[in-house]
């Protein structure tokens, strides 16, 4: 069966290149019905943090990228890894090189001054290791094959060539007997059964490198899968630069829900026709290599808080009311609770974000009197407070309170006055809201109810 894996590296957060890459695979393993393994390489100690390996298995399970099995930590099979080195070496796939960093720093320099490659030249390939000094340190080397070619069929970028001559002898172990990344990850990736690699194509160098060692031992070919990067608008490779946050930040800082984020990812390199809102349990049905364009895909903010707005509409009211409460800053009664949940059906549908609908239910809660913004407070001039006073009246005799008896009232109060309604409805908006825009005036009107309706508008009228 297909067995995929997501391998970050934890130094940073989950970025969007990787949420999508994650994505790819996650989608790939559950259209074949195999499974999603997750590899954290954490072999840069220095770098590696726990934070960062938290906010990764967060972010994945916040886009329901939910992974097989335990995670895998790479490190901590840094003794598999030299095992194969050792087997490596005693087939003669591999070699002890003790060229002393001195002697390496002047092959390079050598080799600048000549215009050539800067390569290790196998100089340790044939010789005797008996030759090197007694204890002295070594590495241990792949002996890469030196003639012909290597190509690969991936799956996305289509056949690609490299003259074996281009690839050195790389580490494999260190001197002091750690793995290499290249080792761990060819190791790592058989030894988890891993059938398909998909990952970013700046990772397309180090399989011609990968592939040699697992040659060597003698292991099955993973088929690959190097998609495209990720590019901000301006065509340059996505960085902090345009804004490429953690995919916390999406749901954080910018209010996008977890669906959205997942139908713009898969969207962002992969296509199906020219459908664009794609449900999860079509995006399983439908993935494969195949859809996977060879071009960059660019990020296009706009298009994500399109489709935000899309996957806000269509959610659950109840869902939505936990999701804004979080974010308006004190907490609800129940109440008002209740209150925010009757309100997201008259905010969806000008919602991009949870910024907005948390900013737009903002008005719900305001204590008497309103503040109101400089907008609100233009449209109370003149003959408003006169306006507000005839509208107090009309909605004060009303017996049952509800938006249509509201409308009713009002509209009757701007034909009294031989006004059009939105002369009464503007100042009356300021009134209940504060603002210049809300959802339509009635509903406002309906939401607020009798009493807090009546108070507001009565603190306008004069
Ligand atoms: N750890 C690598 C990265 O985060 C991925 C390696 C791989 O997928 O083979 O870029």
């Amino acid at each position: 069966g297909v067995v995929t894996r997501f391998a970050p590296s934890p130094t940073g957060f989950l970025h969007i290149g990787g949420a999508r890459t994650a994505l790819f695979n996650w989608l790939f393993a559950r259209h074949h019905g195999g499974k999603f393994l997750l590899r954290i390489e954490d072999t840069d100690r220095a770098r590696s943090t726990q934070p960062a390996i938290d906010a990764i298995l967060d972010g994945m399970r916040w886009l329901g990228l939910d992974w097989d099995g335990d995670a895998v930590h790479q490190f901590a099979r840094a003794g598999r890894h030299a095992e194969v080195a050792a087997q490596l070496l005693a087939t003669g796939h591999a070699y002890k090189c003790y060229a002393t960093p001195e002697e390496l720093a002047a092959l390079r320099e050598e080799q600048r001054a000549a215009g050539r490659p800067i390569r290790y030249d196998g100089r340790w390939r044939d010789r005797d290791p008996a030759e090197a000094p007694e204890g002295a340190p070594f590495v241990v080397r792949l002996k890469a094959p030196r003639e012909g070619a290597t190509t690969i069929a991936d799956r996305v970028q289509g056949d690609v060539t490299v003259q074996n001559a281009e690839i050195d002898d790389f580490v494999l172990l260190r001197s002091d007997g750690t793995p290499t990344y290249m080792l761990a990850v060819v190791v790592d990736d058989h030894d988890m059964g891993v059938t398909h690699i998909i990952r970013g194509d700046d990772h397309l160098n180090n399989a011609f490198r990968q592939l040699p060692v697992i040659r060597a031992m003698g292991w099955a070919e993973p088929a690959y899968a190097h998609i495209p990067l990720i590019h901000g608008s301006d065509g340059a490779k996505l960085s902090k630069r345009h804004g490429a946050l953690g995919v916390d930040a999406y749901r954080d800082e910018m209010g996008i829900l977890a669906e959205a984020l997942d139908n713009y990812l898969l969207r962002l390199g992969w296509g199906h026709g020219d459908a664009e809102i794609i449900s999860r349990a079509q995006a399983i049905e439908w993935f494969d290599l195949a859809g996977v364009g060879k071009s960059p895909s660019r990020f296009d903010l706009k298009k994500l808080e399109n489709l935000n707005g899309h996957y806000i509409r269509e959610a659950d009211d109840a869902r939505l009311t936990d999701l804004v409460a979080g974010r308006l800053g004190f907490a609800l009664t129940d109440g008002q609770r209740a209150l925010l949940q009757r309100s997201m059906s008259f905010l969806k549908p000008r919602a991009a974000n949870l910024l907005d609908l948390a900013d737009g239910a903002q008005f719900l809660f305001r204590r008497r009197p309103l503040e109101m913004d400089d907008d609100a407070a233009n449209l109370l001039g003149g003959d408003a407070p006169t306006l507000l006073a005839r509208i107090h009246d009309a909605l004060a005799a009303l017996a049952d309170w509800n938006a249509a008896a509201a409308e009713a009232a009002v509209r009757s109060v701007a034909e009294a006055e031989g006004v059009k309604l939105g002369a009464v409805a503007q100042p009356l908006r300021a009134a209940l809201t504060g603002r210049k825009t809300s959802p339509g005036i009635f509903d406002v009107l309906d939401l607020l109810g009798r009493e807090e309706s009546l108070g507001r508008i009565a603190d306008r009228m004069v």
